[in-house]
C-alpha cells in the first residue's frame, strides 16, 4: 500500500488521543511511524539499483522494531521521569509502524517470523493480471480499502476541523 500508509498513521494516533488525550506531538509521531519503515526505498532506489523487494530490508522486519519497543519500554522504566514525554510518543510511532507492515502484508510480502523463520507472509497479494504494477495495484480489491482508509482519515480531520474535539 502507498496511499494509506500516512492515513492509517493519522487515525492509529487520533485514536490512541481518544483514550490519553491530546498530547504534543502524538499525530505527528503517527503520521511519521505510518510512513518511517517505507524509508528503505531511497536506500533500494539510489544503492540497491530497485534490485531488492525493499520489504526484505530492515526497516520492514517486525522484529526489528519489536526489539525497539522493548528497548523503549525498558528505558521508560529505567528512567521514567527523564522519558515521560517521549515514551508515549515512542509508543504510537511504533504502534504506527506495525500498522503499516500489516497494511503491507495485504499487498506484498512481509518476514513476519523472522529472524526465526526465513519466509515472507503475505495475506492477499496482488497477481500480475496487467503489463504493469500499478494496474495491477489500482484494479485489485485492496486499493478500495487504501482508498477507504485515505477516506476516513480524510472524514475525521474534516468532523474535527468542524465539531473540534467532541467528534473523534
Ligand atoms: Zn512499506
Amino acid at each position: 500500500m502507498v496511499f494509506a500508509h500516512l492515513p492509517a498513521g493519522y487515525l492509529i494516533a487520533r485514536a490512541v488521543m481518544q483514550r490519553t488525550g491530546p498530547r504534543p506531538g502524538l499525530l505527528l509521531a503517527g503520521m511519521a511511524g505510518g510512513v518511517c519503515p517505507d524509508v528503505d526505498l531511497l536506500y533500494s532506489a539510489l544503492l540497491d539499483d530497485g534490485w531488492v523487494n525493499h520489504h526484505q530490508y530492515w526497516t520492514h522486519k517486525p522484529f526489528v522494531w519489536l526489539m525497539v519497543w522493548l528497548l523503549a519500554e525498558l528505558l521508560g522504566r529505567v528512567s521514567p521521569r527523564r522519558l515521560a514525554l517521549a515514551l508515549p510518543l515512542a509508543r504510537v510511532f511504533l504502534l504506527a509502524v506495525l500498522g503499516h507492515l500489516l497494511l503491507d502484508t495485504l499487498t506484498g510480502i512481509i518476514w513476519w517470523a523472522w529472524p526465526w523463520v526465513d519466509q515472507p507472509y503475505t495475506l492477499a497479494g496482488i497477481p500480475d493480471r496487467f503489463d504493469t504494477p500499478l494496474l495491477n495495484h489500482l484494479f485489485h480489491w485492496t486499493f478500495a480499502l487504501e482508498m477507504a482508509i485515505v477516506a476516513l482519515a480524510g472524514w475525521v480531520e474534516w468532523g474535527r476541523r468542524r465539531w473540534g474535539g467532541r467528534f473523534a
